[in-house]
This record gives structure tokens, C-alpha cells and sequence, in this order.
């Protein structure tokens, strides 16, 4: 229906964060009249058979990409990444005093402050010493046999460190926050208790939080819980004990498919690293820019590198939105700049940011 050409630009935003251009245009044909019915997606009744074959279909989507297992629950909630670090307690404590958390950074310090209200919170360990340069190893872990759960943050995306590997928490459930690396690369969904993701990073519009949990986790939330937040309450009525933020869950769908399209996770994997390897590769050869991440540690996602000369960024800044590049400023606790390379984001925009980090360079050098 409606082709119009529009100006994109590249998109380096940590989240609400860029969007396949192949799913908005769908998204954009689809408007008015989805597949016949008449009606926009936002227009749908949750409970009419059209919503619950987009939601079904999504759902699928999901499993089928992500390899979840039967035996794992896959929820659309609402209220954030960041209601989940009250929703998580409030249905996995189950009886345990706490559980425990692995300090990366600023999102697992929320997940502390938060997770305080409702047991015993346990710093199994932290990189905070070091300015939250570096995962810290599975060796230094203090784990508390009794807790509930080992929490972790997959991708600290103020920070900008990653888990490069499953850490092993025994016969305690591992739970990951994996808001700004979901679908980005495959995951073994086994090795997790729970996992859960904002989709505004990597797979949508804000709006929806997807969480997968193993069976036999839920239905022993504390009393206290919202019924709209308890995963049993919403496992059992398919995440339709309200009303589910609908358009936001189509859209998921179709960013689902188009990664399946993309050749599957392994094939975004690829990609990924390919457009984070272009930028440390420079940022490694240069003493103009630097980045302070642990090498073994640093994130695929989001690339936090700072000008030696702080005096310079907002003529960075300024000279990359003229070449169509935004987003590029670092979040306000740490300053400087930071790139997410997020799964629709494509090489030629790290190709195009990187020749001109070599340009700015040059001239300022
Ligand atoms: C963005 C982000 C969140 C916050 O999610 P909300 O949707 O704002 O609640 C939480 N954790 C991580 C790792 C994030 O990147």
C-alpha cells in the first residue's frame, strides 16, 4: 500500500532503540487493515481470534527460535525489565529467606535495591572496586546454598560488560536479566530458571516484558503479589489475565520472524559480532578514543568509549548527527559516548560510525 522513502538515520539509541526497517514497513502496510480483518492491530479485541492468532503465533515464533523448552512457561507481561525486579522475588522466593546477586553495574544495583523489600538480598560478588570493568570470575562467587536463586544481569548496557558464558549455580536457579541481549545470539534456555527481557533493546517497542520460567518455579508467589504479576495467575490464562499490550506484542512477532529470516540466532550471533568486532577493533588501535572494559568481558551490545580529550564530545556529537548518526552520548552516569550495535542496527551504520571516529580523529588528533 503506502511506499513512502524517508529519511532513516543510524540509530545508535540504547533503547527504545532501532527496529528492522523490513518489519516497520510491514507494520506500516498492515496499519488499517490487518490481513483482511478490517481493523488495526491496536483496534483488535484481545479475546477476538484474530489477537489470539497474532499472540499464538508470536509465542511460537519465540519458542521456535529461541529453542525453549516445553517444560518452560513464555509470558507477556507488562510493567518493565524493571517491575521484574520486584515481580521475580515476590514468585521465587518460595519459602527462602533471599537469594543471591551478582553486581555487574547499575541495573544489578536496582535489582538489589528493589529485591531488599521482599527477602534477604546476598552480593555473591561485585565488580563495583573496579568500576564495573569486568564479570567477575565463577570462581570468586560466594554463593549461598539456601537461596532462592542466583541472580544475574546477561548484558550490563550502562556498562557495557557481558556474560560470554553460562555461569554453573548447581541445583540453585539461575535468573537472568537479559534485557538488552535477548535474541541477540542462541541461548541454551536449560541452563536458566528464568529469564526476562525488556523488548525495547532488541526486539520491539516498549511495552511488553517476555518472561520464560521453568514449570516448576511458579505458583508459590508470596501472598502480597499483584495477581496481574503472579506467573501462575498469567501462565494460566495465557498471559491474558488483563488486557496484554497487543500492538506491541505483533510487533515482536514480526521482529521474531524477521530474525528467523535473518538464518536463526547463530546467524544474528555472527552478525553481531561482526559489527562490535569492527569498533573494538579500531578502539584497540587508537589512543585518541578508549573503552575501560575488560577485553574478555566487553559487550556486543552496547560499546561505552570515552575521547581522551572530554572537551571534544560535543563537537563529536554534533559532527555525527550531521552525518545522520544519533544517539551516540553515553549514559549521563558514566559521560562520554556509547554505541548499540542492537540486532537491527546494521554494519554499514558501525562502518560508516567508525570512519568517521577515523575523520574526527584526524582533524583533532
Ligand atoms: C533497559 C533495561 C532495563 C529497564 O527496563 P524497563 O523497561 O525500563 O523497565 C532493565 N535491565 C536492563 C539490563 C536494561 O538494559
Amino acid at each position: 500500500m503506502t511506499t513512502t522513502t524517508s529519511k532513516r538515520v543510524f540509530n545508535f539509541s540504547a533503547g527504545p532503540a532501532t527496529l528492522p526497517e523490513a518489519v516497520l514497513r510491514q507494520a506500516a502496510d498492515e496499519m488499517l487493515d490487518w490481513h483482511g480483518s478490517g481493523m488495526s492491530v491496536m483496534e483488535m479485541s484481545h479475546r477476538g481470534k484474530e489477537f489470539i492468532a497474532i499472540h499464538a503465533e508470536a509465542e511460537k515464533l519465540l519458542r521456535e527460535l529461541m529453542g525453549v523448552p516445553s517444560n518452560y512457561k513464555v509470558l507477556f507481561l507488562q510493567g518493565g525489565a524493571i517491575g521484574q525486579n520486584a515481580i521475580v522475588p515476590m514468585n521465587l522466593l518460595r519459602g527462602h529467606a533471599g537469594f543471591d546477586v551478582v553486581d555487574t553495574g547499575e541495573w544489578s544495583l536496582k535489582t538489589i535495591k528493589e529485591g531488599k523489600k521482599y527477602g534477604q538480598v546476598n552480593i555473591a560478588a561485585s565488580s563495583a572496586a573496579d568500576g564495573y570493568k569486568h564479570i567477575p570470575p565463577r570462581d570468586s562467587w560466594k554463593l549461598d546454598p539456601g537461596a532462592a536463586y542466583v541472580h544475574i544481569c546477561s548484558n550490563e548496557t550502562i556498562g557495557g560488560v557481558q556474560y560470554h558464558a553460562v555461569p554453573d549455580t548447581g541445583q540453585v536457579p539461575l535468573v537472568a536479566d537479559m534485557s538488552s541481549d535477548f535474541m541477540s545470539r542462541p541461548v541454551d534456555v536449560r541452563r536458566y530458571g528464568l529469564i526476562y527481557a525488556g523488548a525495547q533493546k532488541n526486539v520491539g517497542p516498549a511495552g511488553v516484558t517476555m518472561v520464560i520460567v521453568r514449570d516448576e518455579l511458579i505458583g508459590q508467589a508470596l501472598p502480597i503479589t499483584p495477581s496481574a504479576f503472579d506467573y501462575k495467575v498469567q501462565a494460566d490464562a495465557d498471559s491474558m489475565f488483563n488486557t496484554p499490550p497487543t500492538y506491541t506484542i505483533y510487533i515482536v512477532g514480526l521482529v521474531v520472524r524477521w530474525l528467523q529470516a535473518q538464518g536463526g540466532l547463530a546467524a544474528v550471533e555472527a552478525r553481531n559480532r561482526e559489527k562490535a568486532g569492527l569498533l573494538y577493533q579500531y578502539l584497540e588501535g587508537t589512543q585518541f578514543y578508549f573503552n575501560p572494559v575488560a577485553p574478555a568481558d566487553r559487550s556486543l551490545m552496547n560499546v561505552p568509549f570515552k575521547l581522551r580529550d572530554p572537551s571534544l564530545d560535543d563537537a563529536f556529537l554534533k559532527g555525527a548527527e550531521e552525518r545522520g548518526m544519533v544517539q551516540l552520548k553515553g549514559h549521563r552516569s558514566v559521560g562520554g559516548m556509547r554505541a548499540s550495535l542492537y540486532n537491527a542496527l546494521p554494519l554499514e551504520a558501525v562502518a560508516a560510525l567508525v570512519a568517521y571516529m577515523k575523520e574526527f580523529e584526524a582533524r583533532h588528533g
